[in-house]
């Protein structure tokens, strides 16, 4: 059996191809893609200005990829919604959705784990299993707008994964989710986070994309950079740096550098200093993140006073930080405990019966 073309993934140019090397007329994958995309249709026949015949025929020759939602929790105290979906091979995934009074914004996973091993994340504690294709990125926005019934206003690549190590498809998933005969979410409100690979930061400025960047620094120095992220043993801070200024200088978009405070690890007044010295001029916007403890390592939230008193340095040093506050407390944990919390049941069910 061949398999069958997954045509979530694919751009209106490539949909165009394919159909016109079936005999099918160009505009007819026009309507396609925007059933697809714009209309977030679930299944073939919901394509109801398509004929019947050419329905048929999809169904035959393509799948279209969709998520399925297989647990949900909503915060009673913001709006703030976690989801876990189930991908077509059993594997389960996190989103989140926040309300902001700028819009909704979708927190989207970028791979089934991770391979960075950054020491305070909990998605990356058992390995990376895959990427993530660009219609399984997509579908995640898609579902909750569905579900959501309001439209999503801003994307953050911020979930599971690192998305330059699935760059290929990112790109793609960028492209499709700002079409014009899409969503059409702007670029300027789609963030891609990163642990600072330099190659993919390099090659992301030259994509003419005007995505925000945002870089996980947590340490201005490699030394205590060393000691909570691997990747910094591949990379050196100021190669990443770099990097990041020449995507400053391609794109004209200003970075925003994300710093989650650890207690006695990154969060003293030494470290507010160098990290003042490191980004002075730059226009960042640093995001402070007291960190979320997980169960499997022993690190610890900075105290309330030591986190005020790294933020008011860096205002008092003319750099922009905020501490981001914590949405959706009441329905649990940091990042990745939903998806966690679901695979240990399973675990758990696997060894009783
Ligand atoms: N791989 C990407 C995106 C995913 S993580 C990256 O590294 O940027 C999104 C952000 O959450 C990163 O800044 C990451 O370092 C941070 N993060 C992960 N686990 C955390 C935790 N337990 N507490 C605080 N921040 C965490």
């Amino acid at each position: 059996m061949t398999e069958k073309t997954e045509i979530k993934s694919m751009t209106l140019e490539e949909l165009e191809r394919f159909f016109e090397e079936r005999g099918e007329k160009r505009f007819r994958a026009g309507q396609t893609y925007q059933w697809i995309h714009e209309k977030l249709a679930d299944s073939f026949d919901d394509m109801t200005n398509l004929s019947r015949e050419l329905r048929q025929k999809l169904k035959e020759d393509c799948s279209l990829l969709t998520l399925y939602i297989a647990d949900k929790k909503i915060s009673k105290i913001d709006g703030t919604r976690k989801y876990l979906f189930r991908l077509p091979d059993g594997h389960v995934i996190e989103s989140v959705l926040m309300k902001y009074r700028h819009g909704n914004s979708v927190c989207i996973s970028s791979q089934v784990g991770c391979r960075m091993g950054c020491r305070f994340c909990a998605s990356t504690l058992d390995g990376l299993e895959r990427n993530l294709r660009p219609s399984e990125m997509l579908d995640q926005v898609y579902r909750i707008q569905k579900d959501l019934g309001e439209r999503i206003s801003h994307v953050v690549v911020m979930g599971a994964g690192e998305p330059l190590d699935n760059y290929d498809n990112l790109v793609r998933f960028i492209r499709l989710l700002s079409h014009e005969r899409g969503l059409s979410i702007s670029q300027r409100n789609v963030t891609v986070s990163t642990c600072g690979i330099v190659p993919g930061i390099e090659k992301l400025s030259e994509e003419g994309l005007s995505v925000t960047l945002a870089l996980s620094l947590h340490a201005p120095s490699d030394e205590v950079r060393k000691t909570l992220m691997p990747v910094a043993n591949r990379y050196a801070l100021k190669d990443v740096l770099r990097a990041c200024d020449t995507y400053f200088q391609k794109t004209g978009r200003r970075l925003t550098f994300e710093y989650s405070l650890v207690k006695g690890v990154n969060d003293n007044l030494t470290e507010a200093k160098a990290l003042t010295n490191l980004l002075k001029g730059k226009g960042a916007h640093v995001n402070l993140i007291p960190v979320n403890p997980i169960r499997e390592r022993d690190y610890v939230q900075s105290d309330d006073r030591d986190i005020r008193a790294f933020v008011r340095y860096l205002e008092e040093h003319g750099i922009n930080g905020t501490v981001r506050r914590e949405m959706g407390r009441d329905i649990g944990g940091a990042c990745g405990q939903l998806r966690k919390s679901f695979m240990e049941e399973r675990e758990g069910w696997k060894h009783t019966h």
